[in-house]
């Protein structure tokens, strides 16, 4: 069976006084041996943070889809790697909104994080109206099929379905709707990767907090969760991934 993984995205938080926190949810990782940990945080945090997280991985919410070259102001999955990045988050809602990026990018960002042997958790997932109109899964179905890279499978890639609607707003789908996605997106996944889907990890993500992760972890075909604002202290995120444990 797939292990759970609960997915911290710092988004645009945290400072270096900020890496006690690292360290405490680290701390809770290893004491909670059960489920897998891993943050995604600020390019400029991730080197001093590797430095205090233990085997916790660390990684990055973007990468570049090329290896190197004239991109002002990118960073490459072979930057990451060097400073000790472990994973990087690809296809974020907010990068589609705020950078304009496509699932073709995702796909190319994820193909690069791969080269470079750093794991990825690829976003998907409807907007609002998206919903309203009843296209939540032919949407989310649509986005899988031009974000997932040929070679997926749950040895480096993980799946992270994100409502953009219940990203920061204290809204979450129901579980039944969750569970829905969740069961279209793995099978959408099977039909382009076949047997290698059943490994792919889909995450939660939208509002998780201590109050409802142990509901939505518990959900069908839900295996871990992706946390943003509750993922920002030790005092918030812990008491998700013991909900997982
Ligand atoms: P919130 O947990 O703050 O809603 O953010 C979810 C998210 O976008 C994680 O990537």
């Amino acid at each position: 069976q797939r292990r759970k993984l609960v997915a911290g995205n710092w988004k645009m938080n945290g400072l270096r006084a900020d890496l006690p926190e690292v360290a405490a949810i680290a701390r809770a990782a290893v004491e909670n041996p059960g489920v897998d940990v891993m943050l995604g945080l600020p390019f400029t945090l991730i080197e001093a943070a590797v430095g205090v997280a233990g085997a916790l991985p660390i990684g990055a919410q973007d990468c570049h889809e090329a290896d190197r070259g004239a991109h002002t102001g990118c960073i490459s999955a072979a930057m990451l790697r060097e400073i000790g990045a472990r994973m990087v988050i690809v296809g974020h809602s907010e990068r589609r909104a705020d950078q304009h990026e496509t699932s073709q990018d995702a796909w190319a960002k994820a193909a690069a994080a791969h080269r470079h042997g750093l794991e990825v958790i690829l976003c998907c997932g409807e907007s609002e109206a998206e919903r309203d109109a009843g296209r939540a899964e032919r949407v989310v179905q649509a986005q899988i099929e031009k974000s997932l890279p040929e070679t997926a499978e749950g040895g480096w890639l993980t799946l992270a379905y994100e409502p953009r609607w219940a990203i920061g707003t204290g809204r979450t789908p129901t579980l039944d709707e969750i569970a829905s996605i969740h069961a279209i997106a793995r099978a959408k996944m099977r039909s382009l990767v076949g047997d290698a889907a059943d490994g792919i990890r889909i995450l939660y993500g939208g509002s998780v907090t201590g109050d409802n992760a142990g509901a939505i972890l518990a959900a069908e075909h839900v295996d871990g969760a992706l946390v943003g604002g509750a993922s920002l202290t030790a005092a918030k995120f812990v008491p998700i991934i013991e909900a997982a444990a």
